[in-house]
């Protein structure tokens, strides 16, 4: 392997190698914790796209007939080398994202599920055969890849989401265009020269830096068969809408506004530690956050001390030093746009209890580091309700009834994951059945499924059929064909031009 180091100019990967093509424009990375600029990233023009697409569309045939035990081989050759430089990479996430490295080694594992399941194509694409459906007629069916496939990521899991895609899409016999957030590319290179030193064909996996004009050429290439993507719900509903318009097969998993009901007989310790865990790792960053406790009668009254007293331990400082909880936000104008929303709520009225405006961290002075923040009293009018923040803000709600509680879930635009809080088995089960989310957690907050369950959410959280993961990934990255056969044999030549009857 060439290097695991991140290089200050950042290069395309284009059939197998960095791509020697000159940008003619970059873009600037930077270290959220100290402010400074740490690499630039080429910003990539459909001229670009196009030349990563040719070098896709060459090498799928070869990859598409590969066996399947060269393609499973790969995979666990992958699924070694990633585990053996999962610190590597968790360190390079912390670096541009700001997030802990114990955060974004998690991030890793999560990856490194899927990967897991992708090893075990074989049994995925098992298809299916049946013996004379008619008088001398089989049938068999199995799915084939879809060919060049365009996986389109965000800034806030470098290596995660990638891993939720390209592993399966890969492993389905397609090769890919991988174009990540350039806010946070550095892990990205990493991952290109890992499948490559695992066996991986030159030209199967590309990787283009770039922001929209990269995005709508993927979009209407004509030979890009298929389109993942996760991002923003803006985003993804052009995404989506503007792929499955030039009649690509698209996924789009979108932004949340999840919600965590605290019922009055819970265990009030664990939904504290639970509120605060997934309201501020990762400083609110992740699309499966916690961004609102609905609390339930007297809960809200038990539960407010518990989570400012939490809240009052939590260090926040550069997120590779030892005991720090929470690291910066990943760029200086969002860390601006969350301190908007924060005074939008005083504004409208909401109770702020703790403000992350006040925080300094005067070991790095330019850091954009924002502090957990804490609002009661959030009613659904209020704009820090209506909008998805992305940071690190919990708004606490009041509700006299859990009914009230699952109608204003249900009814909110999003539905990514929720949550419910009790000791009560009934009304969990009953919350599990009647609520309108994809992703539900009882006493867990932030239910992301294991790699071979499937991740999605309901509403705008989500625009396409098939959830990212386990057998429904398989689903998305092929298409079933079908085989009627019959082979001569006397007596079944002769004219008829009547619809074939079974017999
Ligand atoms: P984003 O929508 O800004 O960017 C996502 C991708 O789209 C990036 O690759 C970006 O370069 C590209 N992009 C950005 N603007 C574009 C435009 N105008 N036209 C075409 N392409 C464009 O999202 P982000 O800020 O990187 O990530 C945060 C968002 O992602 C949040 O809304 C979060 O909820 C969501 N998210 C969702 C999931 C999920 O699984 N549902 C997971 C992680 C993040």
């Amino acid at each position: 392997m060439s290097t695991l180091v991140a290089p200050m100019i950042l290069k395309h990967w284009i059939g197998g190698g960095l791509d020697p093509t000159p940008a003619e424009r970059y873009a600037k990375v930077t270290n959220p914790v100290t402010g400074e600029v740490i690499a630039s990233v080429p910003r990539g023009t459909a001229i670009d796209v196009d030349r990563a697409v040719d070098a896709a569309r060459a090498a799928f045939p070869a990859w598409r007939d590969a066996s399947l035990a060269k393609r499973s081989a790969v995979m666990f050759a992958f699924r070694d080398l990633v585990f053996r430089h999962q610190r590597d990479l968790a360190a390079l996430v912390v670096t541009d994202h700001g997030k802990t490295f114990n955060d974004a080694l998690g991030g890793v594992s999560r990856g490194l599920e899927v990967i897991d399941f992708a090893c075990g194509i074989p049994t995925h694409l098992m298809g299916g055969f049946s013996q004379s459906v008619s008088a001398n007629v089989d049938t068999l069916s199995w799915r084939q890849p879809l060919g060049v496939v365009g996986c389109i990521t965000p800034f806030n899991f470098p290596v995660m989401v990638p891993m939720w895609m390209y592993p399966l899409a890969l492993a389905c016999g397609n090769s890919v265009v991988l174009k990540p957030s350039s806010d946070t590319p550095l892990a990205i290179q990493m991952q290109a020269q890992l499948l490559q030193d695992a066996g991986l064909p030159d030209g199967v996996f590309n990787v283009l830096y770039g922001g929209r004009e990269t995005v709508q050429r993927l979009l209407e290439h004509p030979d890009v068969a298929a389109v993942s993507f996760v991002g923003s719900t803006e985003v993804g509903r052009y995404v989506y809408e503007t792929g499955a318009r030039a009649g690509k097969r698209v996924a789009a998993y979108t932004g949340a506004k999840n919600h965590m009901v605290v019922l009055p007989d819970a265990d009030m310790e664990l939904a504290a530690d639970s509120a605060v865990n997934a309201g501020y790792g990762a400083a609110g960053e992740r699309c499966m956050a916690i961004a609102v406790v609905v609390a339930v009668g007297d809960a809200a009254d038990r539960l407010l001390p518990m989570l400012v007293a939490r809240i009052g331990r939590l260090r926040i400082g550069d997120g590779m030093a030892d005991g720090v909880d929470m690291g910066p936000l990943y760029s200086a104008e969002h860390r601006d746009k969350v301190a908007y929303y924060i005074a939008k709520g005083v504004e409208e009225g909401a109770t702020l209890v703790v403000d992350g405006r006040e925080l300094r961290v005067d070991e790095h002075p330019n850091g954009f580091f924002l502090g957990p923040t804490l609002f009661d009293h959030v009613k659904t009018n209020m704009t820090i309700y209506e909008d998805e923040i992305f940071g690190p803000v919990l708004c606490l709600m009041r509700v006299d009834s859990y009914a009230e509680a699952a109608s204003i879930i249900n009814t909110n635009r999003w539905a990514n994951g929720t949550a419910i809080f009790t000791n009560d088995g009934g009304v969990a089960r009953r919350f599990q059945t009647e609520i309108e989310v994809g992703m539900v957690g009882v006493n867990v907050p932030i239910p992301v499924p294991v790699g071979y369950y499937p991740f999605g959410g309901w509403r705008e959280s989500m625009f396409g059929d098939l959830d990212m993961k386990g057998e429904e990934g398989v689903r998305f990255y092929t298409r079933a064909k079908t085989v009627t056969s019959r082979w001569p044999e006397p007596g079944l030549r002769g004219v008829n031009l009547g619809f074939p009857q079974n017999t």
